[in-house]
């Protein structure tokens, strides 16, 4: 089954106060398709005052939406997941095309996720209950939660639609208002949703400014008409975002790089086939997202005792992948999501190499046929150690840096030898080391004998260059708001 690129208007503007505004200079930039180059729009280069007039209707909303039930808050979180779910092909599609990702992820991954993330939140708001503490006879102490206020949020390009659903569902529960910046490679999805959903919450709720981060991110991040900055992207964007948000002493939570280890333990091999299939799957899920992934399993590490035939194997299966017209359902692996990122895989290929990395398999772009315009990458394995700076730096391609270890001292040295400590997977049959090695690695997230998975029921961040603070999981909703206490004396007399 093939599809074809969804058709857009040619111009967009930001969403504000509940409805769509030029920016106010009059300014725009192109967005092109990664697939092919096509143009897909025109989008607002927003500036300063475009952040100041989001904020200000954000402000106005605050008071409002802060004051309304958890109940009428969950009816309109679940409303905007029935939307997402009813068009779920549109978005895809959009998605897709903005984003260079294969139509079969978005339809069964990106969009079904973001939908289901928008109805946990619902849920949890809903499930919620409180505390409240007797002191003594006459004393009572009690929690109440409240919303900060006003939050920013700025996302990456990699996951625009899923993104944008692990950020607004949590604030939005908890009774803020939002201003998010969508990255400027890929701000369909955000715009697509708005157009659906522009009646569903009262104006100034949801804000979306369009632009680049130092002339629409830093203006945002370093406002003091915000309450809290959330943030994912790179580690370096997020040191300077910590430097905006600390003049106003502003609370941050930071989703950054990583350099994931993925460990397989020789008892794989002598597992049976069904289980060696899988760790396999897992191995190559480097490639999954085109290696755009901030938890990509970037570097395998596998136990010497193995090392050859389990490698035969992952490159056999890396050779099978098919990268294809993303459009196209039968598509595994699509095109890199801007010029920039194709360029910067390309270079680390060849930093690789010039090091001493032996190329196993891809190592190039690929220009076969309809994929001759885009830019697409060959799923490539690398071969070396973790001293390169293959080994050492975010790639953030589908490229995977391959060596081999004696036993779990090693392993584990290896694993955590690195500045991140986003996510990890650990492959075993063996009950003990499926239980200390995941102990003893460094990362907010240990995948054991799976990987890739993103339950909006499991809390997820990093440890380390990573980042800090949790997304998802119900305890995602506390980086939302303050605590008030009640401290309560029943006492007639005393004081
Ligand atoms: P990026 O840091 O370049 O950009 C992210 C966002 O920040 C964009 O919206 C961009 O416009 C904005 N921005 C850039 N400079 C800014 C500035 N000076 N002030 C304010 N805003 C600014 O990251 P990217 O290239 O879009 O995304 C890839 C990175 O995101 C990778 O490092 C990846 O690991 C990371 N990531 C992390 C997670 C996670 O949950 N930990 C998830 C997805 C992606």
């Amino acid at each position: 089954m093939s599809y074809s690129k969804p058709k857009f208007k040619t111009t967009y503007g930001n969403f504000i106060n509940g409805k769509f505004v030029d920016p106010i200079g009059g300014e725009y930039f192109e967005n092109t398709s990664p697939i092919d180059k096509s143009l897909i729009a025109k989008y607002p280069r927003s500036q300063k005052e475009d952040v100041e007039l989001a904020l200000e209707a954000a402000n106005n909303a605050k008071e409002a939406w802060g004051n309304t039930s958890v109940t009428e808050r969950a009816a309109l979180l679940n409303k905007v997941a029935d939307i997402i779910e009813a068009n779920l092909e549109e978005f895809a599609l959009v998605e897709t095309c903005d984003n260079g990702k294969p139509i079969r992820e978005t339809l069964n991954a990106d969009v079904p996720l973001a939908v289901d993330h928008w109805r946990y939140f619902a849920a949890c708001i809903r499930a919620e209950e409180g505390s409240a503490t007797e002191l003594d006879a006459n004393t009572l102490s009690m929690n109440i939660k409240e919303p900060l206020g006003v939050v920013g949020q700025i996302i990456p390009w990699n996951f625009p639609l899923l993104m944008l659903s692990w950020k607004l569902p949590p604030a939005l529960a908890t009774g803020n208002c939002v201003v998010l910046k969508p990255a400027e490679q890929t701000p369909s999805s955000a715009t697509l949703l708005m157009e659906k959903i522009a009646d569903v919450f009262p104006p100034g709720v949801i804000n979306i400014i369009h632009g680049f981060g130092p002339e629409a991110g830093k203006p945002l991040a370093s406002s003091s008409r915000v309450d809290k900055v959330a943030f994912t992207g790179e580690t370096t964007t997020g040191q300077l975002i910590m430097q905006y948000a600390s003049k106003n002493l502003n609370p941050v939570t930071m989703e950054l790089g990583g350099k994931s280890p993925n460990i397989f333990f020789s008892s794989v091999m002598d597992a049976d086939d069904a289980f060696l299939d899988k760790a396999i799957e897992g191995a190559v899920l480097f490639a999954f997202n085109q290696g755009e992934v901030c938890t990509c399993p970037s570097r395998i590490l596998v136990e010497e005792a193995i090392y050859d035939k389990f490698m035969e194997r992952v490159i056999e299966r890396t050779k099978a992948i098919v990268q294809n017209n993303p459009y196209d359902a039968s598509c595994m692996v699509g095109a890199q999501a801007s010029n920039d990122q194709y360029e910067k895989i390309q270079s680390y290929i060849k930093i690789g190499e010039e090091e001493g990395a032996k190329v196993l398999c891809g190592g190039e772009a690929n220009k076969e046929g309809d994929l001759a315009n885009g830019y697409f990458i060959k799923p490539t394995i690398l071969e070396g150690h973790n001293k390169m700076r293959v080994f050492q730096e975010e790639i953030f391609g589908p490229v995977v840096c391959v060596t081999k270890f004696k036993d779990e001292a090693e392993a584990l040295e290896i694993a955590n030898d690195t500045l991140y400590g986003l996510g990890a997977g650990v492959w075993t049959r063996d009950a003990h080391q499926l239980y200390q090695i995941p102990r003893a690695i460094k990362a907010g997230r240990v995948w054991v004998n799976c990987y890739h998975s993103y339950p909006a029921h499991a809390p997820f961040g990093g440890y380390k260059k990573s980042g800090f603070g949790r997304e998802n999981h119900q305890m995602m909703m506390d980086h939302y708001r303050q605590t008030k206490n009640m401290l309560i004396s029943y006492d007639k007399n005393k004081l």
